[in-house]
């Protein structure tokens, strides 16, 4: 399977062979190395700028590294705690006590248990159609992914449920103006999102959602990592480019 040579992790290999997928499109081999960074001596991975049409597979160029990243940035934080409670424990034994509990899951949709969404990881995509088929997408990817949860703001759709699903998300997939009413209304933190995909940034443009793109990179964390999938590389593209990524973003054509 030549997704395996990009260096994803197992559990994405096996969606993507379930999905009948054996080479990656030419946009995935190019986008997907790019920003896991696999040809990179520090194996550090770059900001993109990718022109790509719809049928080029662009939405697993940007899915695949972004939910390989997922799965490191929660690799790092259960192997964060299971040194924090052996750390506890060695204390307790040492002080002749019983091991510390492990605590519980709380239920998070209990309204005792609210607390903001905090996502490490968000794509934009101009329409609520592209934003729903961008999370059908990645439910299927992540269908190998334990606890893997994707969520899905889009305008149009009652606030309740996307609240609700929205707790615990590790992937948002969103409009821009659902996101940023939920994010004002402090039902979602942003500044903990390590990876942002712009999908069809020459569409989000065209449909006038310039202000809320420099709002969200305002809002989301400074050295993230950042992927902007465009058809065209017209100058106001490249300008966006040049506002939302390091060094203006690799182009990759
Ligand atoms: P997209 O350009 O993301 O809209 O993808 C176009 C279609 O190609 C979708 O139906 C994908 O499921 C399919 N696809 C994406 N990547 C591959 C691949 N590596 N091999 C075969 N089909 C693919």
């Amino acid at each position: 399977n030549g997704f395996a040579a990009l260096g994803l992790a197992p559990e994405l290999l096996q969606a993507v062979a379930d999905l009948g997928f054996t080479q990656p499109t030419e946009v995935q081999q190019r986008a997907i190395g790019l920003a896991l960074g696999t040809d990179d001596a520090q194996g550090r991975g770059s900001d993109l700028m990718v022109s790509s049409q719809t049928g080029s597979g662009k939405t697993a160029a940007f899915l695949l590294p972004v939910l390989h990243t997922i799965l490191q940035q929660r690799a790092a934080q259960a192997e964060r705690e299971r040194a924090e409670y052996e750390a506890a424990a060695a204390q307790a034994a040492e002080r002749g006590e019983a091991p510390p509990k492990r605590s519980k899951r709380k239920n998070p949709l209990h309204p005792r248990n609210f607390k903001a969404a905090v996502p490490g990881a968000l794509v934009l995509c101009p329409t609520r159609e592209l934003a729903q088929q961008v999370a059908h997408d990645a439910i299927d990817l992540v269908k190998h992914c334990k606890g893997l949860r994707i969520a899905n703001v889009v305008g149009g759709m009652p606030y309740q449920m996307q609240i609700a699903k929205l707790q615990n998300a590790d992937l948002v997939v969103a409009t821009p103006g659902r996101l940023l009413d939920l994010q004002r209304s402090l039902q979602i933190k942003l500044d903990e999102v390590q990876f942002l995909v712009v999908d069809e940034a020459d569409r989000m443009l065209d449909l006038g959602f310039a202000d809320d793109l420099a709002e969200v990179n305002q809002l989301t964390a400074q050295r993230r990592q950042t992927m902007m999938f465009s058809a065209t590389f017209a100058p106001r593209i490249q300008q966006l480019a040049m506002r939302v990524m390091n060094e203006g973003g690799a182009n990759v054509k």
